[in-house]
């Protein structure tokens, strides 16, 4: 069998073998890895033995640097970056070669391209000038970024990191940046610092400056204040992060890491082993699986038990439940449906958007989410990146016989009086559809009590 392992010290929170073991049973390809705690004093002796015993390594803090003098090759990015994150074992003429790669710079470009923002020509605000921030650096520079702006703390670092990668791409200019520099046109924020990270002691004076870097850079000339600008931080635990709720503040879409160690991760195996035979698949199951979920979503129409089922399953699990109508209604005073009339849509959605990024800063919580919570595509990718999500379907019938007499009846109805509700529902439902089939998987409910919907979502996600 073949085997790896990870390098590094502390070695114990690495997600990288519960990663490797999914990527290796969903392609059928025998593949054991584990996680080795190397000082950095025994690294060298490690790695005459490690040649012998596996076909590659990943390497993390602190042996990213120190291990490129223990190789024999490295890659272009490695070499460009002196970090390496990946080693390769290669058998040539009798003896073993090991080769460094940096994957973490295909991992963030492969992640960034979900989010289809074209960079190019654009200008890209760093935070953070170490390993991984060059990495990020690297990858922006090669899609054609115009200008990066680097914030860190230690000038010094900065400065060495424009010097080292200044020569590698002819059209970016990377700069050194604080609360003075000029900036403009900036349509992505990277964060690459630990702050905020789980298990890292985040002071707020440290947040609070980079809150004045969002804030210049929200101010900026070029800036746009929509789906057009990114903050993608490299964090993924917790799942919401600090910067992203401050990117969320100032009117951007935020991204977490974990599609960034997802993609570095499969990049490794396909230097490893070769290309994925199960690209979607092996896809599926590590968003599902690499994170133990612990928040289960709940979508679908109005009427559709959402509210009820969320009940049943908070209480069956013991896990904390919250129904996203109900805190708008304990905001507003209203019912969330009035709260839509009388406030008006934009003041309904902004609303719904702040309290869903609250729960999504919530564990162990089962959610009901609004009817229309999800319409918005960053939404859905939030939520779909924070836990698993259900969709409750119902037939419009149904639904139209559960929703007799309640009173959000008025909201859905207000536009157009002249059709039955029946219609309605069914024209809203073929509008939603798509967004609802999105979910991770689907019950159908129309003959089925809210035990069973429970039920059926417990055996599913295999919590019992
Ligand atoms: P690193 O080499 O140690 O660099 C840390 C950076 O953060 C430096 O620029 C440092 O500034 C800055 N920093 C540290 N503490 C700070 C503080 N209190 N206030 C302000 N700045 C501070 O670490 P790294 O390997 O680049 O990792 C950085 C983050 O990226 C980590 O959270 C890591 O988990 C994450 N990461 C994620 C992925 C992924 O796949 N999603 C991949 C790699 C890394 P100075 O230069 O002033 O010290």
């Amino acid at each position: 069998m073949k085997s790896g392992a990870v390098i590094g010290s502390p070695i114990s929170h690495s997600l990288s073998p519960r990663l490797f073991e999914i990527i290796s049973r969903v392609e059928g390809v025998p593949f054991s890895f584990e996680a080795i705690e190397v000082q950095p004093g025994n690294l060298k002796d490690f790695m005459e033995d490690a040649k012998k015993k596996f076909i590659g390594l990943s390497v993390t803090i602190p042996h990213k640097e120190k291990i490129i003098g223990l190789l024999d090759g490295l890659s272009n990015e490695a070499k460009a970056l002196g970090a390496v994150n990946c080693v390769e074992f290669l058998e040539e003429k009798n003896k073993i070669l090991s080769v460094g790669h940096n994957t973490d710079v295909d991992g963030f470009k492969e992640a960034l391209r979900e989010s289809e923002l074209s960079i190019k020509g654009m200008n890209v605000a760093l935070l953070g000038a170490g390993g991984a921030a060059r990495a990020v650096a690297y990858a922006i520079g090669a899609l054609g970024c115009s200008e990066v702006y680097i914030f860190n703390r230690s000038e010094e670092r900065s400065l060495k990191l424009v010097d080292d990668l200044s020569s590698t791409s002819k059209n970016t200019k990377y700069i050194p940046a604080n609360l003075k520099t000029e900036i403009k046109d900036v349509c992505l924020i990277v964060n690459a610092t630990p702050l905020g990270m789980t298990s890292f002691d985040t002071k707020e004076v440290d947040l609070l400056y980079f809150k004045k870097v969002f804030e210049k850079i929200s101010k900026a000339k070029g800036t746009k204040k929509t789906n057009d600008t990114v903050v993608f931080d490299l964090i993924y635990k917790p799942l919401y992060t600090p910067f992203m709720k401050m990117g969320f503040e100032n009117g951007f879409v935020e991204k977490n890491g974990l599609k960034m160690l997802i993609f570095q991760a499969i990049r490794a195996w396909e230097i490893w082993v070769g290309p994925l035979q199960n690209k979607e698949k092996v896809l599926r199951k590590l968003r599902r699986d690499l994170v133990k979920p612990e928040r289960i979503f709940l979508t679908g129409f109005m009427g559709s038990g959402k509210s009820t089922v969320a009940k049943t399953l908070a209480k069956n699990l013991g896990w904390t439940l919250i129904d996203t109508d109900k805190l708008i209604e304990e905001r507003t005073k209203l019912s969330a449906g009035e709260t839509f009339l009388k406030k008006g849509e934009s003041f309904f959605r902004k609303l719904e958007d702040e309290i869903l990024r609250d729960v999504l800063q919530k564990n162990k919580t089962v959610i009901a989410l609004g009817g229309g919570a999800l319409i918005r595509q960053n939404n859905l990718c939030l939520v779909k990146d924070a836990g698993v999500l259900v969709y409750l379907s119902a037939q419009a019938k149904t639904l139209k016989e559960r929703l007799n007499g309640s009173k959000n009846l008025r909201p859905l109805l207000a536009h157009e009086p002249s059709v039955t509700l029946e219609e309605h529902i069914e024209r809203l439902l073929s509008e939603r559809e798509s967004q609802y089939e999105e979910a991770d998987f689907k019950i159908e409910t129309d003959t089925l009590t809210d035990r069973e919907v429970t039920s059926m979502i417990i055996e599913k996600m295999e919590l019992k």
